[in-house]
C-alpha cells in the first residue's frame, strides 16, 4: 500500500456533502480550529480534488445524489494513491444509516447531523492523530526494510571479499608445510597444522554466512521439487559423515514441494548434519523422516533423531543467527545453519519448529503449503 502523508503545516481537510449549508457550517467549524478545509458537492468534484491533491482527511456525506458517499469511499479505498485518507462518514440522524456497511467499505467513524461541534472535533483530532501514528509507523518500517537489506548486502560483500586473502593465506600456509619441513619444529608444526585448521574453520563459516546472505536476495520463480530427490542428494552430500558416524537413515514417500531446489537440499542437509552432529556420545545416530498432510492442508516433513536433545530454554532462540549452545571443541559450527533453514522455508511460506528432550532426541518439523 502506498500511504499519502501530507507535509503541510495545516491539516487539510475536504468536506464532501451535497447541501451548501451543510459546507458553511462545518467550513466554520473546521476552519475555526485552523485546519485547511477544501469543499466538494458531489462525488466526482470529491473524487477529482483528492487526486489533484490528497487531504489530511474525508468527510464525507452518505446520501448524495448520483453516487452516493458509500460508492465513493469505495473508489478511493480501492485506490492505491488514497486508500490511506481516513473518511468519516456524515449521515442525517433520520436516515436510516447503514453502520456496517460504513465501516466495511473502509470508513473510518461516522458523524451525525446535526453536528454537535465539539463531537465533530473530537473525532476528526482522533482520526487525524491515528494516522499521524501509522505514518510514522510505515516510515519506520520502510527504513528498518532499507536498513536490513543494505547490512545483508554489507555481509554478503565482506564474506564474499574475504574469501580471497584468506584462500592466500592458506596457500602459503600449506606451501610452508611441505616445502620447508625441516626448518619447523614440532611446535612450529603445530601452529602451522592450529593455522590451516582456523583457516578451514573460517572457510566454513564464509560459505554458511553466503549462502545465508543469498537466500534474502531477489530468486527464480518456484518449481516442483521432488521431496525423495532433495533427501536422496541432501543424503548423498553428507555420504562421508553418515559413513563415519555409522548412522542409520530411514525415509518414508516424501512430497513434491513448490520450491527451489537448492535451497531445499540446502535445508534438509542442514538439518541432517545436525542430526549427524548432535550425536550422543557412544551411540549412533538413528535418523528417519517423515510425512503427512495436516489439516489445513499442508505437508509436514519431519526429522527425528535420537540425539543429545535440547533443552526448553533453548528451544527458542536456535534458530537465532550465531545461537549456539556448545564450544567449537564439543561441537564444530558457527550457529548459521538453523537461521538459514528458518530464512528458506520462510521463504517457501513455510514454518520450522522443534519438538525435544533432552538426552532422547530431537524432531525438527518444517511446515510447507501444498502445491
Ligand atoms: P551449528 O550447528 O553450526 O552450531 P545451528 O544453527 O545449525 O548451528 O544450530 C544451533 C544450535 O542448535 C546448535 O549449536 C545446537 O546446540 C542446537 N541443535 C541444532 N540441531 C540440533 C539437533 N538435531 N540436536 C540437538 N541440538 C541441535
Amino acid at each position: 500500500m502506498k500511504s499519502t502523508i501530507n507535509k503541510k503545516s495545516k491539516k487539510e481537510i475536504l468536506v464532501v456533502d451535497d447541501t451548501p449549508d451543510n459546507l458553511r457550517l462545518l467550513s466554520a467549524i473546521l476552519t475555526k480550529k485552523d485546519y485547511g478545509v477544501r469543499k466538494a458537492l458531489d462525488s466526482r468534484q470529491a473524487i477529482s480534488s483528492v487526486k489533484a491533491d490528497a487531504p489530511d482527511l474525508i468527510l464525507l456525506d452518505i446520501k448524495m445524489p448520483e453516487v452516493d458517499g458509500y460508492e465513493t469511499c469505495i473508489a478511493l479505498k480501492a485506490d492505491p494513491e488514497t486508500c490511506a485518507i481516513p473518511i468519516i462518514f456524515i449521515s442525517a440522524l433520520d436516515d436510516a444509516m447503514d453502520k456496517v456497511k460504513a465501516f466495511s467499505v473502509g470508513g473510518a467513524d461516522y458523524i451525525n447531523k446535526p453536528f454537535q461541534e465539539a463531537e465533530v472535533l473530537a473525532r476528526i483530532e482522533h482520526q487525524l492523530h491515528l494516522r499521524d501514528l501509522q505514518s510514522r509507523l510505515e516510515a519506520q518500517n520502510q527504513e528498518l526494510i532499507q536498513s536490513n537489506q543494505e547490512l545483508e548486502q554489507f555481509a554478503h560483500i565482506v564474506s564474499h571479499d574475504l574469501q580471497q586473502p584468506l584462500q592466500s593465506m592458506m596457500g602459503y600456509a600449506k606451501i610452508i608445510g611441505m616445502q620447508y619441513p625441516d626448518l619447523l619444529d614440532t611446535d612450529a608444526n603445530q601452529y602451522l597444522k592450529n593455522i590451516l585448521e582456523a583457516g578451514d574453520r573460517m572457510h566454513c563459516l564464509i560459505q554458511e554466512l553466503l549462502s545465508y546472505a543469498r537466500i534474502g536476495q531477489a530468486q527464480e520463480a518456484f518449481v516442483p521439487v521432488d521431496g525423495n530427490v532433495v533427501i536422496a542428494t541432501a543424503i548423498n552430500n553428507l555420504d562421508g559423515l553418515i559413513k563415519e558416524t555409522e548412522a542409520d537413515i530411514t525415509f518414508t514417500e516424501l512430497p513434491t514441494i513448490l520450491g527451489n531446489e537448492i535451497q531445499l537440499v540446502q535445508l534438509f542437509q542442514n538439518l541432517l548434519n545436525n542430526a549427524l552432529k548432535f550425536a550422543r556420545p557412544g551411540i549412533s545416530p538413528k535418523i528417519h523422516i517423515y510425512s503427512s498432510l495436516t489439516l489445513d492442508s499442508s505437508w509436514l516433513l519431519s526429522f527425528q533423531d535420537n540425539g543429545i536433545g535440547i533443552s526448553v530454554k533453548d528451544i527458542e532462540n536456535i534458530f537465532q543467527r550465531f545461537y549456539r549452545l556448545h564450544s567449537n571443541h564439543e561441537y564444530p559450527g558457527s550457529g548459521i545453519g538453523l537461521a538459514t533453514c528458518k530464512r528458506i522455508i520462510e521463504s517457501h511460506n513455510g514454518t520450522i519448529w522443534v519438538e525435544s528432550k533432552v538426552g532422547k532426541g530431537s524432531t525438527f518439523h518444517l511446515k510447507f503449503p501444498k502445491s
